[in-house]
C-alpha cells in the first residue's frame, strides 16, 4: 500500500493520508503541477498556501534558506509532532506551494503511516487538510472519502486522528516568534524552550481589514456545518440553550446541541452530541470536527454550542468553534 501510494506521489498524483492532527491531501511538494491538483480537488483559494511535510531533518535545509535558533530549539523539543514552522523559502519550492509568499510552512509529522509514506516517496510532500474547502477538517478516512471521492488517486486509512485539530503554526522568522494558528502544542508548552511567544491577535477575533491574520488561510470561513451554529456563553448556559431550543423547535427547526460529557444529560433538543469532557480538553479537540460533521449528517438546522476557555488547550478549540459559528455569540443572560 505505502509503496503504491509513494509511486502515485512520485508520478504527480494525489494521496490522502493520516497524520496525528487531521488527514492530509498530499502531492509532490516540488512539482507545481501536482500541487495545483490539490487546490482543484479541494476547491481551495490559490492564495492559501500549503504545508510541506518531511520525514527526516536533513530534508529541511533543502527547502528553507535559513534555520533560526528559535526554530532549532522548537524542532528539538517538538518534532516529529503537531507543530508547523514558517521559514524563508528556498528557490526550489514552487509558488504553487507558498501562494507566492517568500516563506514556506514545514512540518515533520509523527504518525507512522505519514512518516512511512514521505520516506518511501523521498520527497517533501505538500499537504493541506484533506477536506473540501470550507468544511471541517477530516479526522477519519471516511470523512475524506465523503468530501473528495473521485478527486484523489488514493486514500490511506490510518483510523481516527489522535489530536483531531490542525497543527500549531509558529512564525520563527520574527522575534519574538508568533503563533499564527493555535493547536495541540500550546504557547505555555513552547515558552520554556524559547522565551516569550506572541499570538497573532487576529486569531482570537473575527478577521477584518484592520485585523488581517498572518496565516492567509485563517481569514477564510472554515469548519462550517450546514446548520447555523451559535456559541452560548455566560452563567446558566444550559437553561438558556434549552429555552432557545424550545423556541426553534416551535418554529419547526431541527435543533442540535454541542454538549460535553458533564452536561449532555441536561439538554432537551433533537440532537445532543457530547464533544468530550471539560476535564480533558484533548478529548474535545479530538472529537470536535467529527461532531460538527455529524450535525450535518443528522440534518440539524440550528446548533447551539457550549464554549471553552480562550487559553491553553482551549484556544485551539475556540479558534475552530468561533469560525464554525461565524463568530456569532449569544449571551445566556439575555435569553
Ligand atoms: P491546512 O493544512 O489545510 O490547515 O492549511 C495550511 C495552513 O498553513 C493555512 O492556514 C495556511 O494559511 C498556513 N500557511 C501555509 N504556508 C504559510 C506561510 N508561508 N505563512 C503563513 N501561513 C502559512
Ligand atoms: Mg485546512
Amino acid at each position: 500500500m505505502i509503496e503504491q501510494a509513494a509511486q502515485i506521489l512520485k508520478t504527480g498524483g494525489l494521496v490522502a493520508f493520516p497524520t496525528e492532527t487531521v488527514y492530509g491531501l498530499g502531492a509532490n511538494g516540488l512539482d507545481a503541477q501536482a500541487c495545483k491538483k490539490i487546490y482543484e480537488a479541494k476547491g481551495r483559494p490559490s492564495d492559501n498556501p500549503l504545508i510541506l511535510h518531511i520525514a527526516q531533518l536533513d530534508a529541511l535545509s533543502e527547502i528553507v534558506r535559513e534555520i533560526p535558533d528559535t526554530a532549532k530549539k522548537l524542532i528539538d523539543a517538538f518534532w516529529p509532532g503537531p507543530l508547523t514552522l514558517i521559514f524563508p523559502k528556498a528557490d526550489i519550492v514552487p509558488d504553487a506551494v507558498t501562494g507566492g509568499l517568500d516563506t514556506v510552512a514545514v512540518r515533520f509529522p509523527s504518525h507512522p503511516v505519514a512518516m512511512a509514506l514521505i520516506q518511501a516517496a523521498g520527497l517533501p510532500i505538500a499537504a493541506p487538510s484533506a477536506n473540501a474547502s470550507g468544511k471541517p477538517s477530516p479526522t477519519r478516512a471516511s470523512h475524506v472519502a465523503y468530501d473528495l471521492d473521485g478527486r484523489v488517486d488514493m486514500i490511506l486509512d490510518g483510523g481516527a486522528a489522535e489530536w483531531g485539530l490542525e497543527s500549531t503554526i509558529v512564525d520563527v522568522s520574527q522575534n519574538p516568534p508568533m503563533i499564527l494558528r493555535p493547536g495541540a502544542i500550546t504557547k505555555e508548552m513552547m515558552e520554556p524552550f524559547v522565551g516569550t511567544i506572541a499570538i497573532d491577535p487576529a486569531i482570537l477575533d473575527k478577521p477584518t481589514e484592520g485585523l488581517r491574520p498572518k496565516a492567509p488561510g485563517m481569514k477564510y470561513t472554515h469548519y462550517s456545518p450546514k446548520a447555523d451554529v451559535y456559541l452560548v456563553r455566560g452563567i446558566q448556559t444550559i437553561e438558556a440553550i434549552n429555552r432557545l431550543a424550545a423556541q426553534q423547535q416551535a418554529q419547526g427547526k431541527k435543533v442540535g446541541v454541542l454538549a460535553t460529557e458533564e452536561s449532555k444529560a441536561k439538554y432537551q433538543a433533537d440532537i445532543v452530541l457530547s464533544v468530550g469532557s471539560r476535564a480533558d480538553l484533548e478529548s474535545v479537540g479530538a472529537n470536535l470536527f467529527r461532531v460538527l460533521r455529524k450535525f450535518d449528517f443528522l440534518e440539524a438546522d440550528v446548533v447551539y454550542a457550549e464554549v471553552f476557555p480562550l487559553e491553553g488547550e482551549g484556544l485551539a478549540i475556540m479558534n475552530r468553534l468561533q469560525k464554525s459559528a461565524g463568530y456569532r455569540y449569544i449571551e445566556a443572560d439575555s435569553v
